[in-house]
């Protein structure tokens, strides 16, 4: 066990170090750093030194491509770094001090497709995963023995193309995250608007099918006065909620991966078009108290569907809690 003050010395130690070059980094008195400082030259040589190809598993880019025409080997990869170096960027650590930041355990050569596409979308890249490619990539390293020498000019190359616009694509993907959270925000409530409409519908067309029942039965209609209903304002009405709850089950379908969701539809759609509940309506049959019975527990089933499924909708389309962003 170490004491306090001399916890507290290794702190301030941790806090003054400074690398052998790089620009200043913009650490304030006491305060977390927002930006750590780019890796040193002498870690990329290593990074190079140590690696082939793209640190991606299946990806096959070399980190240099040979152009065919000139013999000359271009730059085809850029230095990612598994906790971002600026605040708020992919995977950042707000714990882990400069130096293991801008450590090579810390980096990872990419391809430029693989760099970008850790950093678009990182809640599909976790540290973990990283470190894992990591260790695949310098496993490979020490099997093949291949990997780039860099002279300082090509490692200035890495570091323009690894980290000049590193500020830029931290407001870009800001930008692009938020207009994502909009963009999800807008479809969760089209989403909860049509769930809305289609339970709305769905309710209108059992009541409206369970005074029908009724009054079929009390005034013994025939084929010709279901007809004539038919073209009703009722009639129209009805065919039209039915329309709504069609049309908006295929749109949800078309924007949901929710598999609640999914499965909540299909028992709602599956009661809707149960012919049982409507058949002896429009046949006649419904005269019966027997058979009113059936229908009157198929249409309580159907409404009770409708509402099971709205109550999935608000579960699954509630807006997330607001991240706990710093
Ligand atoms: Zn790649």
């Amino acid at each position: 066990m170490r004491s306090a003050p001399f916890r507290l010395f290794e702190l301030a130690l941790d806090e003054l170090s400074v690398g052998d070059d790089g620009p200043v980094s913009n650490t304030s008195s006491g305060a977390r750093p927002i930006e750590h400082r780019t890796p040193t030259e002498g870690t990329i040589k290593q990074l190079y030194g140590t690696a082939w190809r793209c640190g991606e598993p299946t990806c096959k880019k070399p980190l240099y491509r040979l152009n065919g025409d000139t013999g000359e080997y271009i730059l085809n990869s850029r230095i990612a770094h598994i906790h971002a170096r600026s605040k708020g960027g992919p995977r950042w650590d707000p714990n882990m001090s400069e130096a293991a930041n801008r450590a090579a355990s810390n980096l990872i050569p990419l391809c430029d497709t693989h760099a970008w596409e850790i950093d678009q979308t990182p809640e599909h890249f976790t540290a973990d995963m990283l470190h894992t490619w990591k260790k695949e990539q310098l496993a490979e390293f020490q099997t093949l023995q291949r990997s780039w020498t860099l002279t300082d000019t090509e490692v200035a190359d890495v570091i323009g193309a690894s980290f000049t616009d590193q500020l830029k694509e931290t407001i870009l993907s800001g930008i692009y995250a938020a207009a994502e959270s909009i963009r999800n925000e807008e479809r969760r409530q089209r989403q909860r608007l049509l769930i809305a409409d289609m339970v709305y519908a769905a309710n209108s067309w059992v009541d409206a099918l369970q005074i029908i029942a009724i009054s079929s039965a009390g005034h013994r209609w025939k084929a010709s006065d279901m007809i004539e209903w038919v073209n009703t304002d009722s009639g129209r009405a009805m065919a039209q909620n039915m329309e709504i709850i069609k049309k908006n089950a295929r749109k949800i379908r078309f924007e949901t991966r929710d598999v609640d969701l999914l499965a909540a539809l299909d028992v709602a759609q599956t009661a809707v078009s149960n012919s049982a509940i409507f058949e002896p309506v429009w046949n006649g049959s419904a005269r019966d108290a027997e058979t009113r019975m059936v229908i009157y527990r198929h249409l309580n089933h159907v409404k009770r569907v409708f509402l099971d499924l709205e109550e999935i909708g608000i579960k699954v389309l509630a807006d997330p809690p607001t991240n706990g962003a710093p």
